[in-house]
């Protein structure tokens, strides 16, 4: 008889994002021209002055345990760009260094959460949030967001879920946000932490996509925006966006040390320290960025308006300009309902996009948000005018008399 597994893993699904991914690579590597918008990973290599930094550190030795919560000249170096960066004053013992954003997530909630607790979140989520909540045996509770408001959580709809949800611990807030690249302003962070602190809420703050900001839009920590604010919020940054480096597998969390030394005793007890390469390529990664962060910036920048600006000139695909990160989240809800080939959802359309025209994109159901689908646009531009070309025939087909 196979063994009961537990309530709390039972109902977690696979990462579609991953899946996705795999899936794609699959086919490639069976010799299908594919073009994957699927995982959202920068298509860059590694810079090179990061590289340098982890030969010099294997020529060194550092190769053993270390600090669990990491090294302190990592540590230090994280309080130096947040100082630098969102004006956050913490010292190294309020910063815990973890394999990836994902794991310092999931150490946090474990960290915080007790069995019944419920943790908010606006919808559209990225895909991992949801099951992060479950792992940490809370439960997960969606505000749903509109694309005429940004696909941003309002204030008094924050109110309204706190009230609804009165065993409300903390609200996931993720700007500039996957799966819409939504980027919350000063004044509507300020609004929600006006709630938060009123009602003795905790921000988990995912700031990973913080350096992908496009034009004049800046991005604001929630942490910084009262002293009392930033004692209740725990931000969550990484290099895997930002540094081209999600392989390495680095995340910081940054919060009040109670809450991060307690993070660290979970990590302690499952996956210990990072790897000790990676911490010290991250220190000079951090200390001493040079103009190859930037120019990918740049390269997003100009791919998100390239890949804009065809999306708009399909018929009925209705389409948030995103303002930051690397995803485009167009509306696809008219060929749903109108279509010659009895697709009504979007799992549906995603399976028969990549079947018919080798392109791979993530259904919305998998954000919580039936109706659209996403691309990441961490792919070459080559791919990316391919990649639309194939979009645009697709839709053509479903419907060719629009
Ligand atoms: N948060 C968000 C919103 C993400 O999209 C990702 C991407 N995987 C992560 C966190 C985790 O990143 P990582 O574990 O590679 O640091
Ligand atoms: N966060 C990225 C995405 O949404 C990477 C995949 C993942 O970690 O789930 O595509």
């Amino acid at each position: 008889m196979a063994t009961k597994l537990s309530n709390r893993c039972r109902l977690i699904k696979p990462s579609p994002t991953l899946s996705l991914s795999a899936k794609a690579k699959e086919m490639k590597d069976a010799g299908i021209d594919v073009i994957s918008f699927s995982v959202g990973e920068p298509d860059f290599p590694t810079p090179d002055y990061i590289k340098n930094a982890a030969h010099k550190a294997i020529d060194a030795n550092y190769t053993r345990y270390t600090n669990n919560a990491g090294i302190l000249e990592l540590r230090q170096a994280i309080c130096d760009k947040l100082l630098r960066d969102n004006d956050l004053k913490y010292s190294p013992k309020e910063i815990l260094v973890s394999p990836g954003a994902k794991a310092s997530i999931v150490n946090a909630l474990t960290a915080v959460c007790d069995v019944k607790d419920q943790v908010l979140m606006g919808a559209p989520y990225w895909v991992s949030y949801p099951y992060q909540v479950a792992l940490a045996n809370a439960e997960p509770i969606y505000i749903p967001t509109k694309e005429e408001d940004g696909y941003k959580i309002r204030a008094a709809e924050l109110e309204i879920a706190i009230q609804e949800n009165p065993c409300t611990k903390a609200l996931i807030l993720n700007s500039p946000g996957n799966p819409t690249g939504a980027v919350y302003t000063k004044e509507e962070l300020a609004a929600l932490a006006e709630i938060c602190i009123k009602y003795d809420i905790l921000v988990i703050s995912d700031e990973i996509y913080e350096r992908l900001v496009y034009d004049d839009v800046k991005h604001i920590s929630i942490a910084s925006i009262s002293e009392e604010m930033k004692q209740r919020t725990i931000v969550i940054n990484g290099v895997s966006k930002a540094y081209a480096m999600t392989g390495w597998r680095l995340g910081y969390a940054a919060g009040p040390a109670n809450i991060i030394a307690t993070a660290g005793k979970v990590q302690e007890h499952s996956t210990s320290c990072v790897n000790s390469i990676t911490q010290y390529a991250c220190v000079t990664a951090l200390n001493e960025e040079d103009d190859s962060i930037e120019k990918m910036r740049q390269e997003f920048s100009v791919r998100r308006d390239f890949l804009y600006n065809e999306l708009k000139k399909i018929p009925h695909i209705s389409c948030f300009k995103p303002q930051g990160a690397f995803y485009i989240m167009p509306g696809i809800k008219w060929y749903l309902d109108n279509n010659n080939q009895n697709i009504q959802t979007s799992d549906d359309f995603c399976a028969k996009l990549l079947d018919k025209y080798s392109v791979a994109l993530v259904p919305g159901s998998s954000f919580g948000m039936e109706g659209t689908v996403r691309f990441s646009y961490a792919n070459s531009m080559e791919n990316i005018k391919e990649g639309i070309s194939r979009f645009a025939s697709f839709l053509q087909e479903l419907n060719p008399g629009r």
